[in-house]
């Protein structure tokens, strides 16, 4: 895992209850960062809190109950404004800032585009592609108010070349593609970048339902032979956080163990 300082940095992870956000909040709170997990699931919520102040022990060597209020968990449901609304008050309330917005929380529902039903079309659009901008529209205010702040959005290969099954989750992915690209524009002058990550397979409960079959020949598409871990991706987010990264917005970057290529 890369390793940077980022001390008293508040970081908002969507989506952090497990899989890939879990493991970008996880990453995040090892450099120190303030850690704002959001999730649906009260019981997933409270154990991904124990595993992310469990991983910022071991890295800075103190005692979870040392850093308890720095890791704090919200329920919120990211595709409803008011919810987002009022979570991020909240944790501006709590903490007094946001520097950093991962937006991570995606869903699938695939079928095929002939028998996909309205609601599969849009609840996925509702987390996938409303969410982040509602999350977004939120954290922008007081980050605009600051002249700091970094958002990374996590979209998909599958919003790059498109996917069987998946209408509605690419045509998310390919939204929030253009979305980062625009609101990275709007948010430069305030010293605001804004880019995204598309990851390819990852091992995560998303690909877990995959038929074992499927997968090997996922896998012979893969140069590097693999499915990716969340800490592929998380290696990444630190990358776009660091202060070595304040020149880059408006990137995305593929991470698929060179699948797409
Ligand atoms: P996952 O299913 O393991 O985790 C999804 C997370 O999103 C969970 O924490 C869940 O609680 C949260 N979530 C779902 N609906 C929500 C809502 N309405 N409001 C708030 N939180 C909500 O998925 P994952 O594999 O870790 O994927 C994370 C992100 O990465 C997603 O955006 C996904 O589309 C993207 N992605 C995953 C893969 C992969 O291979 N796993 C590949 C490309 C992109």
């Amino acid at each position: 895992m890369l390793k940077i300082k980022l001390c008293d940095r508040v970081a908002i992870v969507t989506g952090g209850t497990r899989g890939i956000g879990l493991g970008i909040a996880k990453a995040l709170a090892a450099c120190e960062a303030k850690i704002a997990c959001i999730g649906t699931n009260p019981e997933k919520l409270e154990q991904a809190i124990a595993m992310i102040c469990a991983e910022r022990s071991s890295a800075i060597g103190r005692l979870p109950a040392e850093f308890k209020e720095e890791v704090e968990g919200y329920i919120c449901n990211v595709s409803v404004t008011e919810e987002v609304e009022r979570t991020v008050e909240s944790i501006l309330t709590r903490f007094g800032k946001i520097d950093i917005l991962v937006n991570c929380a995606g869903i699938t529902r695939d079928v095929p585009l002939g028998a996909m039903k309205d609601e599969e079309w849009d609840d996925v659009i509702g987390v996938n592609l409303r969410g982040p901008f509602l999350m977004t529209r939120a954290c922008s205010k007081p980050m605009r108010r600051a002249k700091q702040g970094r958002i990374i959005n996590i979209t998909s290969i599958s919003g790059l070349i498109g996917n069987k099954g998946q209408a509605n989750y690419s045509a998310s992915k390919a939204g929030l593609i253009g979305f980062t690209r625009t609101a990275a524009k709007e948010l430069a002058s305030k010293n605001i970048t804004v880019n995204a990550i598309a990851p390819g397979f990852i091992e995560t409960d998303m690909t877990a339902v995959l038929p074992e079959p499927l997968k090997v020949e996922i896998k012979k598409r893969i140069p590097l032979a693999r499915f990716g871990l969340p800490e592929d991706i998380a290696n990444a987010v630190l990358y776009f956080v660091s202060d070595e990264a304040s020149f880059v917005t408006g990137q995305i970057l593929t991470i698929d163990g060179g699948m797409i290529r």
